[in-house]
């Protein structure tokens, strides 16, 4: 599922570049103009110690719209930072698509845990870990990708890609340091294995799950994924066929009840779109049918969600109507953007 010959290094060369597509847009402006207050206010939250290790910077905030027609626009940080949890919604539409939903759903529940993302979220009758995108879900859908530790961590890999349209690198130091950091994962999956849930070999499977995490995207490259998501399982940009739209659609049933950690009732009703957040900064949201939207900032709450990040999403959904139960249509992009910028302008 490699993005590769001329089109591959096409996109690669437009991403190192740094440039992406600057489309000069009154879109741009929006949000340029919303990234510079953010940028111009106190920073709040603190970035993980991991996070540094990748390069993470107080000032760094970005934010870039992917539509389903391929169309980016990206402003702000464009540095690239690991990927943390955002992979388990591609390690879960992996799985879903390998097994079925059926079968996918059998062994790790769709509930939302209202826990921390590294709780001890086993249902005690069922054993079933509550949902695809807590560390132990993540863990035991990681161990249904494939028989052997490189089988499953080649299928991960290669979603993570093709959704991203290009080949993207792993960040070494993090997945070291964050291994020899793992007890508490090592031992969700020891749990799962304890439990009778998992077969598999915990330290390879932590493993696997790890090396999803530290793989470095940049905010675009989110965007891109996001907008993966809502164009059904098709990414825009290379017309790939990355997940089935049944995958797709479970995929984001699940980010819109369990993407934002213990904050995912907050998000719903204050940004009304699926999302998902990792711990690097990074926060991916789609609206179905239309784009999917990115953002990173890597100072976190407590709840362990980008702070910047969040005001962007909140600001962007009120701005154009982006809760999915607002019962009208989102503004056109552009269009509306033309409107806030000239009332901005005025004021
Ligand atoms: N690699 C991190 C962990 O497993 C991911 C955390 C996250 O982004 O939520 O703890």
């Amino acid at each position: 599922m490699q993005v590769s010959g001329i089109w591959g290094m096409w996109l690669d060369r437009r991403r190192a570049s740094g440039t992406v597509r600057t489309v000069t847009s009154a879109l741009t402006t929006y949000l340029q103009r919303q990234v510079a207050a953010l940028s111009s206010a106190p920073s709040e939250g603190d970035i993980q110690p991991m996070a540094r290790l990748s390069g993470a910077e107080v000032d760094h905030v970005g934010v870039a719209l992917c539509s389903v027609d391929g169309e980016i626009t990206a402003v702000g940080t464009d540095h690239p930072f690991p990927v943390q949890s955002i992979s388990k919604v591609f390690a879960y539409g992996a799985a879903i698509d390998l097994h079925g939903l059926d079968y996918v759903t059998s062994i790790v529940d769709e509930e939302p845990s209202g826990e921390e993302f590294n709780a001890l979220s086993l249902d005690a009758l069922t054993k079933k870990p509550k949902n695809a995108l807590v560390n132990i879900g993540a863990i035991r859908t990681h161990a249904m990708l494939g028989v052997t530790q490189e089988d499953r961590i080649q299928r991960l890999r290669d979603m993570l890609d093709a959704a991203a349209g290009r080949p993207l690198e792993l960040h070494r130091p993090t997945m070291d340091q964050e291994m020899a950091e793992s007890d508490r994962n090592f031992a969700l999956a020891h749990i799962l294995r304890a439990a009778g849930s998992m077969e598999e070999d915990a330290r390879e499977v932590v493993a696997g799950y790890t090396e999803g995490c530290s793989v470095l995207t940049t905010v675009t490259d989110l965007a891109v994924m996001a907008a993966t998501l809502a164009s059904g399982g098709t990414n825009p940009l290379t017309g790939e066929r990355v997940l089935s739209r049944v995958a797709s659609r479970q995929v984001l049933s699940v980010m819109l009840t369990c993407g934002m950690y213990d904050n995912a009732g907050d998000w719903v009703s204050d940004v009304g779109l699926p999302a998902k957040s990792g711990v690097a900064g990074g926060i991916i949201a789609g609206l179905p049918s239309r784009f999917g939207i990115a953002t990173y900032a890597p100072q976190l709450d407590a709840h362990g969600n980008s702070v910047r990040g969040t005001h962007l999403f909140e600001r962007i959904s009120a701005d154009y109507a982006l809760h999915m139960l607002d019962g009208v249509e989102p503004k056109p992009l552009e269009k509306r953007a033309q409107e806030l910028n000239q009332m901005a302008s005025t004021v």
